[in-house]
């Protein structure tokens, strides 16, 4: 028998963020394909109890968890030799202490970024599904990436979709990348009625099973603007060839345009199982559990154009992505203060919105040269000030 080429090899992940909505659905895969999947580390921020089981399920040795408040429930829960990291430095002790092949990256917001970094730096493949970092940072992680030869595999499903339809095709070749949304749970509410919006309203996404800062930012339509500067990053196409359209049913993940005016789409149910597994035994498909699609059911596919008007999310995505340099750290930094406000109840659901664009409005934007890492650094810190001072007069 001839040895296994690398892909086929079982890999060994860490999964960062794996007490949460991604990672629970990464332990899933790797449930599903043991022989593909060897997890080497995990990482969380505060759930000591459900990051110990994970540990004790999967045979991990190294763990982070970075609370140090929620350290001693951890302690106790887990067997001796399972090292144990804490704090600021945590993640990135993590990945330089394990010996991986690949880093998953999802944690909410812009605390991957680091990590990233690190993973990259290491020789890991990166999976990413914390888009944050790559809306901030997306020409900084692909070009060290690039450097270093090791890959970036997209786990938004939008974008994994757009990577399966790009497989070995020529970029001049392609003319648009449309990412497809359902539109969220106010998609066909008036707009009197979206301003008026509350917590439990936002919360009920009508197709996928999320954390809830990605649900707010599907109600708002942020998590697609999100999405298509990610998508300007990932798969370096200027923003105007990178395009939204409503797909309420979440069956077409995304789709590529040709030049030739073909298009490819990448369909399935909505589970981000399908994603994740895909970046991890890419370039290979292994055969799974999953339920495959019965078209028979489905009955009916629609698509209908956003309403940019009542959802300025996706225009100021526009904008931002266009503009490039800081700005794009700027309406991500925003977007996170307002969500949490609007969660705790000191914003209304439009005050979100409204804030992320007084907040771009307010930034000075060197455009002459490249951002580095430590100008987005400091983009990023002053909008979450500008923001969090806006708050009072949204
Ligand atoms: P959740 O809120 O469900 O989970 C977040 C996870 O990250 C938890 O494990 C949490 O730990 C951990 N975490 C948060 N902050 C830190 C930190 N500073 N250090 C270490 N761990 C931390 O989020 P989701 O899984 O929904 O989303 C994760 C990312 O994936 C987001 O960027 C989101 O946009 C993206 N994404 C999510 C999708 C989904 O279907 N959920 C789809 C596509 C992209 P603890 O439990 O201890 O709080």
């Amino acid at each position: 028998m001839s040895a296994p080429r690398p892909s086929e090899k079982r890999k060994r992940l860490i999964i960062l963020g794996s007490t949460g909505s991604i990672g629970t659905s990464a332990l899933k895969v790797a449930r599903d394909i043991p022989d593909r999947m060897e997890i080497v580390g995990l990482a969380a921020a505060r759930s000591a109890s459900d990051l110990a089981a994970q540990a004790i399920e999967f045979g991990v040795k190294h763990v982070a968890l970075t609370d140090p408040a929620a350290l001693p429930d951890l302690g106790s829960a887990l067997p001796e030799d399972v090292r144990v990291h804490s704090g600021g430095q945590a993640l990135v002790d993590l990945i330089r202490d394990v010996k991986a092949d690949m880093v998953l990256i999802a944690i909410v917001g812009t605390a991957g970024l680091r990590p990233a970094l690190t993973a990259i730096e290491a020789g890991c493949d990166l999976a990413i599904a914390s888009k944050e970092i790559l809306v901030m940072a997306g020409q900084i992680v692909m070009e060290n990436a690039r450097r270093r030869g090791v890959s970036v595999l997209p786990v938004d499903s939008e974008h994994n979709a757009i990577f399966q339809c790009l497989e070995n095709r020529d970029p001049a070749e392609v003319s648009r990348l449309i990412l497809t949304a359902s539109g969220g749970p106010f998609r066909s509410w008036p707009n009197e009625r979206i301003a008026a919006a509350t917590l439990a309203e936002a919360l009920k996404h009508p197709t996928w099973e999320m954390g809830r800062k990605i649900t707010i930012d599907s109600a708002t339509l942020f998590n697609k603007g999100l999405e298509m500067i990610e998508a300007r990053w990932l798969f370096n196409v200027p923003m105007e060839r990178v395009d939204v359209i409503v797909h309420p049913q979440s069956i077409i993940h995304s789709m590529v345009e040709f030049i030739d005016g073909s298009v490819l789409a990448q369909l399935s149910h909505s589970d981000m199982c399908f994603p994740i597994q895909y970046a991890v035994t890419w370039p290979q498909r292994v055969k799974n559990s999953l339920r495959p699609l019965d078209f028979a059911a489905l009955k009916q596919l629609e698509f209908e154009a956003p309403r940019r008007a009542d959802f300025p999310a996706i225009d100021l995505a526009v904008h931002a992505g266009t503009v490039g340099s800081t700005l794009p750290a700027v309406y991500n930094a925003a977007n996170e203060v307002a969500v949490a406000a609007f969660i705790d109840g000191r914003l209304t659901f439009p005050g979100i919105w409204q804030t992320v664009a007084r907040t771009m409005d307010a930034h000075r934007v060197d455009s002459g040269s490249e951002a580095t890492l430590e100008a987005i650094l400091e983009a990023d810190a002053w909008a979450r000030e500008k923001a969090t001072s806006l708050l009072g007069s949204a």
